[in-house]
């Protein structure tokens, strides 16, 4: 190590907020795993009037922003740091890919695989919130086609791209594709939504029933629900049945391998019909 390398490092650690700092180690990461520099790392700090810590498209710039939950607008969490420097730097040379919403979910995977590349370890954004230790863990066994939300398909995706300990510049051309789902699912007993909402008449039994991809091997299903939803599985189906105190919350369905692995997960909201 030389010594400015050195000089820099004891920066970064005796303040943990040395933005000067993380801005260049991130170029520099950048331009090692995709072969380009990255575009420019423009920083508010004392933003009046955020909504919250980020990179924001419209402007170029991110946000350090005071919320009640977060500690130091966001500034004392690497993970987050590099997470949004990478939206930064990715933007500035790729307004094309940034800009489409159907890809979100593969540049946040990128962003949280490039802050994993920086700090490898288990956990991703901790001292970000000031109630909970960490925002996400890095590793999921979740398949990005057997979850719903861009968020989840993030996860997956990113924990997919970690595993491979490939260049980040590998997964450009996943851009522009869309992905493929490996579950559908079948309700008999009420019209289908597609945000998954059910309104469901007292007693009245609605049945579901899975089908995956063969590739996933899928073996059981499991629901975690909250009071008042009844639930009867079998195999790949289940039936359920609303009873009269239920007030209306989230209920979770997950998907199963032979060995109890979870490897996705979909959400129902259920209500009552009045
Ligand atoms: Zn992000």
């Amino acid at each position: 190590m030389n010594i400015v390398l050195g000089i820099f490092l004891l920066s970064g650690l005796a303040f943990g907020q040395d933005l000067d700092f993380h801005r260049r180690e991130s170029s520099l990461a950048f331009a090692k795993e995709f072969g380009v520099s990255g575009g420019e790392i423009l920083i508010e700090e004392n933003s009046q009037d955020c909504l919250r810590t980020g990179y924001q498209r419209s402007s170029g710039k991110i946000i350090f922003c005071s919320g009640s939950r977060v500690i130091n607008g966001g500034r004392s969490s690497v993970d987050v740091i590099h997470h949004e420097f990478f939206h930064a730097l990715f933007c500035g040379v790729n307004p094309e890919l940034c800009a489409d919403p159907e890809n979100d979910y593969l540049q946040e995977a990128l962003a949280d695989a490039f802050a994993f590349r920086l700090t490898p370890d288990e956990f991703f954004g901790e001292n970000f919130y000031t109630d909970q230790p960490y925002i996400r863990k890095y590793q999921t066994d979740w398949l990005p086609e057997l979850v719903q939300s861009e968020h989840e398909k993030g996860s997956a995706v990113a924990a997919k791209f970690i595993r491979s300990g490939k260049p980040l510049s590998t997964f450009l051309p996943l851009f522009g594709k869309p992905m493929p789902s490996f579950v559908s699912v079948s309700v008999l007993g009420a019209p289908y939504s597609k945000l998954n909402r059910y309104r469901l008449k007292k007693n009245q039994t609605v049945s579901f029933n899975f089908q995956f991809d063969p590739s996933v091997k899928v073996k059981t299903i499991s629901w975690q629900t909250p009071p008042g939803v009844e639930i009867v599985t079998n195999g790949l189906s289940s039936s359920i049945r609303l009873t009269e105190v239920f007030q209306g919350d989230k209920s979770f369905v997950s998907f199963k391998t032979d060995d109890g692995k979870e490897v996705g997960r979909w959400t129902f909201y259920f209500g009552r019909e009045i």
